[in-house]
């Protein structure tokens, strides 16, 4: 190495270091902000504050009513009206690597299980927590972190670098396929979702499954003439359990069937005369989403034929937001060995590549649609979409550190 690189790249770290605490409290705004479906403008209004102080030209980009048409799209859950995607570019239309990173976060769950309030973000012992701060927006606060710092390294160059900014990759993934037929893409793609500074190379196929269970209402003193929706629900569950273990089996990936909502009732004297029933369903990456839409139908068909009830009165199903294609980059893609040979240089060892995501994110897009190779390596999180979610503030700082080399080694070439 030549003592100008070596230079460059001690002032690089010390960069990293200066701003980091300025990264931080980019992050504590950021989490601060409820960006639930439907939620997202003041977030995405603060990052392209951001991305204005970075000197990126902001553009917000709307997502086309006809997006659900659109090959991997998902189903659209709500309007598109006055929600957008934030896109930070440099004059170069397609420069060699585009940093895309989601702001939309999960609904908090219980709060009242939360050590402190979801949205109030509390730093303690090097983490900070709150709803969204590990998944993902610790992750876009590494990249702007690593930007600004090879900025100031390069104040001459402009890094060939984009920074998109997208609403609801926790549903449809429809902000990055607007983004991307929009033309905001690059050579290649890099997600700061928190792999914890690992590699993510892949991800299985993801549906979600909206069921109605039909009971018959009765009065609670007449209970046993009437058919309780949430006994009749049962039998379904266990079904779509059995087909979890199938796909599973099947692909030798944990392939979740996940009962993310169960409505039912509206009384304690009454019987519930509908159920219905909210489900993630991972599936093997040799499946299309028609495919294992069609698997579940033939589950619910199978249940409703061996319970006198539901086979007088089977279950409904309808499908929206996910309709995820399963997607892998290969592992020895110069993308993942670029990723992991700065990695390396920086933290001694290569980045452990995970064998398998049992989720997915929006590189599916890149790699199935537009042919753009694209992969995950973001800060540590603990809790995501849990109670007390956090992101580890120091892993953002090794993070820029690896992201910072990467853009002044493209800058370089
Ligand atoms: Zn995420």
């Amino acid at each position: 190495m030549t003592e100008s690189v070596t230079g460059k790249l001690a002032a690089l770290d010390a960069a990293v270091s200066d701003l980091s605490e300025r990264a931080f409290g980019f992050l504590e705004r950021l989490v601060a902000v409820p960006s639930t479906l439907g939620n997202e403008a003041e977030a995405q209004a603060l990052v392209a504050a951001e991305l204005e102080r970075l000197q990126f030209e902001v553009e917000l980009i709307p997502i086309p009513g006809d997006i659900g048409t659109r090959p991997g799209a998902g189903v659209p859950l709500v309007s598109y009206e006055g929600r957008h995607v934030v896109a930070g570019r440099n004059g170069s239309r397609s420069p060699a690597l585009l940093i895309n990173a989601h702001i939309d976060v999960v609904p908090a769950g219980e709060p009242a299980l939360w050590t402190t309030d979801p949205f109030s973000p509390d730093r303690s012992d090097g983490w900070l927590v709150g709803r969204g701060a590990g998944d993902m927006k610790g992750g876009l606060a590494m990249a702007l972190l690593a930007i600004e710092a090879a900025q100031l390294c390069e104040p001459a160059v402009t890094l060939p670098v984009a920074v998109v900014s997208v609403i609801e990759e926790e549903c449809t993934g429809n902000g990055t396929l607007a983004a991307a037929h929009a033309g905001v893409t690059a050579d290649a793609v890099l997600i700061p979702e928190p792999t914890g500074l690992d590699l993510w190379l892949n991800g299985i196929g993801v549906i979600w499954a909206d069921i109605e269970v039909q009971g018959r209402a009765a009065h609670a003193l007449v209970a046993s003439e009437g058919v309780n929706a949430v006994d009749a629900a049962l039998p379904v569950v266990a079904a779509l359990r059995a087909l979890e273990q199938e796909l599973t089996r099947e692909s030798g990936v944990y392939c979740a069937a996940n009962l993310g909502t169960f409505a039912a009732g509206d009384w304690r004297s009454s019987v519930p005369a509908a159920a219905r029933l909210g489900m993630r369903i991972g599936f093997p990456r040799s499946l299309t989403p028609a495919q294992a839409e069609a698997r579940v139908r033939a589950a619910l068909e199978e249940a409703a034929r061996s319970d006198p009830w539901l086979a007088t009165s089977p279950p409904r199903v309808t499908f929206d937001g996910f309709r995820a294609e399963g997607y892998a980059l290969p592992e020895d893609h110069a993308l993942v060995e670029a990723v992991a040979a700065v990695h390396a240089s920086v933290h001694g060892a290569p980045p452990a590549r995970s064998a398998v995501v049992s989720a997915t994110t929006d590189a599916r897009f890149y790699l199935n649609q537009f042919g753009i190779p694209a992969l995950c390596y973001g800060p540590r999180a603990r809790a995501i979409h849990a109670v007390d979610e956090a992101v580890e503030l120091q892993s953002i700082v090794d993070g820029a550190r690896v992201l910072g080399r990467l853009l002044l080694g493209q800058a370089d070439r």
